[in-house]
């Protein structure tokens, strides 16, 4: 039988500011609102989350070195493109997600209807069930630059486990 045990544990954290003429992308969900995530990709802030934290639990350098915003070919891109690609970094080293538990915290808008939708997004860049990953929303009590409504940030933890000889 196949143990579903976790052995590594990873903590991903991002942030992007909000501004106008940008499109809101979350868990590579179109977000429909007046304002976007600023950033060289797509900004989608939720990805970034866990992408680091997979690449954290797994030991690997974080996003910044393996996708450096420097870099033109990482211009606008799809985050769920690095999504995928960090998804086989993990199993190239032998392990595979458990679970992903996702705190997106965004004073505006309100992102209750959208929470189903991200968690299919994220589920199915990285070919998992969507009841590995959980994705809650909550606003930041109009404290600090989350609250004001100035950025969107986001918190990942990644249980891994070694993949099934
Ligand atoms: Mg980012």
């Amino acid at each position: 039988m196949e143990s579903n045990a976790i052995e590594r544990v990873g903590l991903g954290y991002d942030i992007h500011r909000l501004v106008p003429g940008r499109k809101l992308i979350l868990g590579g969900v179109p977000i429909e609102y007046e304002l976007g995530l600023a950033g060289h990709s797509d900004a989608d802030v939720v990805l970034h989350a866990i992408i680091d934290a997979l690449l954290g639990a797994a030991g690997l350098p974080d996003i910044g070195e393996q996708f450096p915003d420097t870099d033109p070919a990482y211009k606008g891109i799809d985050s769920r493109k690095l999504l995928s690609k960090s998804a086989n970094l993990i199993s190239d080293k032998g392990l595979r997600v458990i679970n992903l538990d996702v705190v997106v915290i965004a004073e505006k808008p309100k992102l209750s209807r959208y929470k189903l939708a991200m968690r299919q997004s994220i589920a199915k860049c990285m070919e998992l069930s969507s009841e590995a990953i959980n994705v809650k929303a909550k606003t930041n009590e109009g404290l600090d630059a989350c609250g004001r409504g100035e950025a969107i940030a986001c918190h990942v933890v990644a249980g891994l486990a070694p993949m099934k000889k």
